[in-house]
């Protein structure tokens, strides 16, 4: 918050139920609790192996419980007053969230911001999953209640014709790698057993999956799952859409095509949307609701206001409307294409580099990669970018054509692994050994990317979001000559996503080392990228990468294959997708300037 000194009147005491273990310790967060010490039951343990109940009204905030717990299961927010009414508690020391966003017909709405601020409890409420208790967590949420409290607004409408079945609504979960676990058998035998629109030829036409109707769902790689998730969303007849990110596993082509399709649909009906890539949701978006607070201790839903207003708001890191800063940095794009660092030595040469993989055959022309730089490689999902990594780490040999040297490479693969059994601290420890105490990596990594949070939990309960956070530290903490990631904004959240690009481009700026990073979100190849690398051919068939080249001719060489063309942000000087078809569409196709407008 921008007070300065803010009077605190409230402490939010959470207890994280899965890290406490009050049979393995000494309960220290009672024993060296102050006001317990003085005789105020602060921290009790209603039976001794039980889980404690730390009591908020009694409680000085000294955060002392914080430090002692051995198992860091404990985290105490300090707010000068209760933002305002709970809408919903999970429980006593558990999240709370404030306030809900509502939907409007015709228009897609979209919650931005960091995870665990409650977005997925939003749309678990707004599609009937949850009944939201009132922030009354010893009661179940009980529906009367919940029109009651809302009469006479827009959401209380909606929440009675949800509760009466006369809105019908249908949601798509985050989590579509784990459709396999719950679903078997035939892509179309799946959808059809969900289609209550008889649309499936035209979904699935549109969505790009006509081509794998016949595949087993235990067969289909993270990007067909989650457009087989959207596909079994579309096809339900229902009059309100929640969408739970869409973008993961899906190259820019696949996001742009499926916004397309969401706009046409939202034209009859109330969609809303969680979404971290910020060039999607901008264009997506008509309307969107901030959500700031204290990641699993409490999350606050802002006014809402237009997508761009909204997306400099979080770019500039300052809501102005809630005088609330969610940012200590601002994040500023620029339009120009050269390269952000002096181009160093030469420390990789390439040439006729071809390698088949069953069906897949990948050729590389001649590319040369630089000491300090870092190179975004672009393409459509199936090109080759992820074999042509494994080509560089050593993973895969070519058929023909070589490198010229074999450098030190640290690589992040697309799938992290997540069966590790011991702890993130183990983890880190036994992989870096003496450079896990180095200066340079804790300061300049681990905690920008919060590593600090993850060290006791087991490897195997991180969420996607913790695990893509550890592996990109893991990774940038070795010791080597060229970074490989592929993906590092998978699971991420828009902050994070912000944050891991800044870490990269330090680590390579600071020890002058190369990196090459594959993803597809262009404001997180923005900016992090000196140049582009891009990888075209016929998914799952054939591929081809160019480059490394600067990065106007590559956006331009990679956006023309896209058919997409950005604007500035007059504000913020962000890029923008242009409406395609639009005049400002038309010119920039036209001039050949996909990306990059005013060249200087
Ligand atoms: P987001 O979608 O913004 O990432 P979520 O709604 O998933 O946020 O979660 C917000 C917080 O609520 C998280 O800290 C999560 O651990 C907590 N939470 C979610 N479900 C439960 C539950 N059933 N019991 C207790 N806490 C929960
Ligand atoms: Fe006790 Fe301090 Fe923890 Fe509050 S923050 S429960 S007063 S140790």
């Amino acid at each position: 918050m921008e007070d300065a000194n803010p009077v605190i009147h409230l402490h939010v005491a959470i207890l994280d139920r899965e890290k406490c273990h009050p049979k393995k310790c000494n309960h220290e967060c009672q024993y060296y609790c102050p006001p317990v010490r003085s005789g105020t039951p602060t921290i009790e343990f209603v039976d001794y192996q039980d889980q404690p109940v730390i009591n908020e009204p009694l409680c000085i905030g000294c955060g002392i419980c914080v430090k002692r717990c051995p198992f860091g299961a404990i985290k105490i927010v300090s707010l000068p007053e209760e933002p305002g009414e709970s809408i919903h508690r999970f429980g006593v020391n558990a999240f709370r969230l404030y306030s809900i966003p509502a939907l409007e017909k015709g228009k897609v709405t979209a919650i931005l911001g960091k995870n665990g601020l409650g977005k997925t409890t939003a749309l678990n409420i707004l599609s009937g999953v949850t009944v939201p208790n009132l922030g009354d967590y010893e009661k179940k949420g009980e529906m009367d209640a919940v029109i009651e409290h809302f009469s006479g607004t827009v959401i209380g409408d909606y929440f009675r014709d949800l509760y009466s079945g006369k809105t019908r609504v249908v949601l798509k979960n985050q989590y579509v790698d784990k459709i396999p676990r719950v679903k078997s058998g035939k892509v179309s035998e799946i959808l059809k057993a969900g289609d209550e629109t008889s649309n499936l030829d035209l979904v699935s036409e549109r969505l790009g999956i006509a081509g794998i109707m016949t595949r087993d769902i235990r067969e289909c790689s993270g990007g067909e799952l989650q457009k087989v998730a959207i596909a079994a969303t579309l096809l339900r007849d229902a009059d309100t859409i929640l969408i739970d990110e869409m973008s993961s596993y899906l190259d820019i082509g696949e996001r742009v095509g499926i916004s397309l399709l969401i706009q046409e649909i939202a034209r009859k009906k109330s969609i809303m949307i969680v979404e971290h890539d910020l060039a999607i949701l901008d264009w997506l978006a008509d309307t969107v609701y901030p959500v700031y607070g204290e990641p699993g201790a409490y999350g606050i839903i802002a006014s809402p206001r237009t997508s761009s207003r909204a997306i400099n708001s979080f770019l500039e890191g300052f809501l102005r409307e809630e005088n609330v800063r969610i940012r200590e940095y601002p994040i500023q794009f620029t339009n120009r294409s050269w390269r952000r660092t002096a181009a160093g030595q030469i420390i990789l040469e390439w040439k006729d580099i071809s390698k088949t993989l069953g069906e897949f055959t990948l050729t590389s022309s001649e590319g040369k990669l630089k000491s300090g730089e870092v190179v975004g490689c672009l393409g459509r999902n199936g090109t080759g970018k992820t074999t042509f990594a494994k080509l560089m780490a050593g993973e895969l040999e070519p058929d023909s054509g070589s490198f010229s040297s074999s450098l030190k490479i640290a690589y992040k693969p697309q799938y992290i692994y997540s069966d590790y059994s011991g702890t993130s601290e183990d983890l880190l420890k036994s992989a870096l050994k003496i450079r896990y105490d180095e200066t340079f990596n804790r300061a300049e990594i681990f905690r920008p990317l919060d590593i600090n949070e993850l060290l006791s939990t087991t490897v195997s309960d991180l969420s996607g979001g913790e695990l893509q956070r550890l592996s990109i530290a893991l990774t940038l903490a070795m010791e080597a000559d060229l970074y490989l990631l592929d993906e590092p904004s998978a699971h991420l959240d828009s902050s994070y996503r912000m944050t891991a690009a800044k870490v990269i481009r330090r680590v390579m700026e600071n020890n002058r080392k190369s990196a090459m990073v594959i993803d597809h979100d262009l404001y997180f190849i923005d900016l992090i990228a000196d140049e582009l690398m891009i990888f075209s051919g016929v998914p799952a068939s054939s591929g081809h990468s160019t480059g490394p080249m600067n990065m106007r001719d590559g956006m331009n060489n990679f956006l023309s294959s896209v058919g997409i063309t950005f604007r500035r942000d007059g504000q913020s000087g962000r890029p923008r997708i242009n409406k395609p078809g639009s005049s400002l569409d038309k010119q920039q196709r036209e001039s050949g300037e996909y990306y990059y407008l005013h060249q200087q």
